[in-house]
């Protein structure tokens, strides 16, 4: 028998549980890429993840208590295999869902056109599917700068969920508070960090028992909290099914009898600012170029060697995002040249008509083809783990895909010069496990 809260006869306290679910788009869909495989070992890892986790937890109404952001990418995939499925998730996403980027880009590290590119076609795709415009976002690896931000509230952004450690604020910790961000173009957007050591439990402790759970770690941690300040707890979705087996049942017996059972109501993020009391806004700061997965500072993590992998390996990394980054900037300048500047607006109102081309010698959707296929080379995935060969591959797929586009947009020596220069880039990259240059190691891909 768990003891209800201190005082509480009725719901009177409150916390968000959020969940971020994502995958990669592994697979181009350009007629001549799409048979490659990404995966070492030629594992379909989205459909496996969408069936161990996705459609258990859409199915089982976990989605209609958590709050979530859910990626433009996957829900497509996951449409083609469980259309049933992706109607019910798209009718939670209405009073649960937050927005994210059309692609999983580490935003500070695109100029101000590209951000608004895919934050603007990731927003109209929420809209599209919902009816219901996203208030909230999720930034892909929580990774924000104040052009980031300044994007979000250009499209249409209230506030942005980060890491406490990610604000400063004058005396204590930033967890759970919303704060007020004052941004350099002088318009303000609320910043709102999710509780560390909450957070933390739900992707890492055991999840056997939902009621044990509540009492040792939820229960303590919302005593310590202001009434009016709900408990905010966010991981990654793929914890509650895949990473974790059955702890689906768990989060979905955590939500909806463990907590409304000791006065616990788990609040839509959506509904968060019904409750907050004027005095629970704070002002601060953000820090620039910070994520919830590496503390170290500059977002080091995807860029080079940093102790978030034990060992140090990520040498690699430099060259590696620098090829990437340099060949999507390129890429610009050819569109500039051939397009005008006005591709951009076009590309993020029709993001995923570009993104999805089979490919055909149509010169200005082959080369809208070429900047989307581009932005999505440009994924966090390829430098998060320690090894290239991890995800490497998934990178490396869409600048193949761009390459083949750039061909049938008519620059068939261009893409041949691009590759080369890709590849005199990624030669001096060592993989600190195979030896091998990162040329070498990708050769097969690009080819
Ligand atoms: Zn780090």
């Amino acid at each position: 028998m768990i003891g209800r809260l201190r005082g509480s006869n009725s719901v009177e306290r409150f916390a968000v549980i959020g969940e971020h679910f994502y995958q990669p788009p592994r697979k181009g869909s350009h007629t001549r890429v799409k048979k490659i495989h990404t995966d070492p070992h030629g594992m379909d890892w989205n459909n496996i993840i969408i069936h161990e986790c996705y459609i258990p937890q859409t199915q089982n109404g976990t989605l209609d208590h958590v709050s979530f952001d859910f990626y433009t990418t996957i829900r497509r995939e996951m449409l083609a295999l469980a259309p049933k499925e992706v109607k019910q998730l798209r009718e939670s996403m209405k009073a649960r869902g937050v927005g994210d980027p059309f692609l999983h880009v580490l935003l500070p590290d695109l100029n101000k056109r590209d951000k608004e590119i895919l934050v603007k076609a990731g927003y109209l795709a929420f809209e599209e599917e919902t009816k219901v415009s996203p208030k909230w976002f999720w930034a892909p690896e929580t990774a924000l700068d104040n052009e980031t931000l300044e994007t979000l509230v250009k499209i249409g952004y209230k506030g942005v969920l980060c890491a406490p450690e990610q604000i400063d604020i004058i005396g204590t910790s930033a967890d759970n508070k919303p704060i007020i961000l004052k941004l350099p173009n002088k318009a303000n957007i609320i910043a709102l960090p999710f509780d560390r050591p909450f957070s933390s439990s739900l992707a890492f402790s055991e999840k056997s028992n939902a009621d044990a759970y509540t009492r040792s770690t939820i229960i303590p941690r919302i005593q310590k909290l202001p009434q009016s300040q709900p408990l905010i707890g966010w991981t990654d979705g793929e914890t509650f099914g895949h990473h974790v087996k059955l702890a689906d049942l768990f989060l979905d017996f955590l939500v909806k009898e463990s907590l409304p059972n000791v006065g616990i109501a788990v609040l839509g993020l959506n509904d968060i600012q019904d409750v907050w009391e004027k005095k629970d806004y704070q002002t601060g700061k953000l820090r620039e170029r910070t994520a919830w997965s590496c503390p170290h500072g500059n977002l080091v993590r995807w860029h080079g060697a940093c102790p978030c992998d034990g060992g140090h390996h990520g040498s690699w990394k430099e060259n590696f995002s620098t090829a990437i980054s340099s060949f999507n900037q390129e890429i610009d300048k050819i569109l500039d040249r051939e397009l005008g500047r006005r591709w951009a607006d076009d590309l993020a109102q029709n993001f995923s008509q570009y993104f999805y081309f089979t490919g055909s010698r149509n010169s200005k959707k082959s080369l809208m083809a070429v900047k989307a296929s581009a932005l999505a080379a440009m994924t966090s995935c390829g430098t998060f783990f320690e090894s290239p060969e991890t995800s490497g591959n998934i990178n490396m797929l869409f600048i193949h895909q761009a390459l083949e586009n750039l061909k049938d947009a008519g620059f068939e020596q261009l893409s041949q010069e691009m590759k080369q220069k890709m590849l005199l880039t990624l030669s001096k990259g060592i993989d600190p496990f195979t030896k091998q240059n990162l040329a070498q190691l990708f050769s097969k891909i690009l080819s």
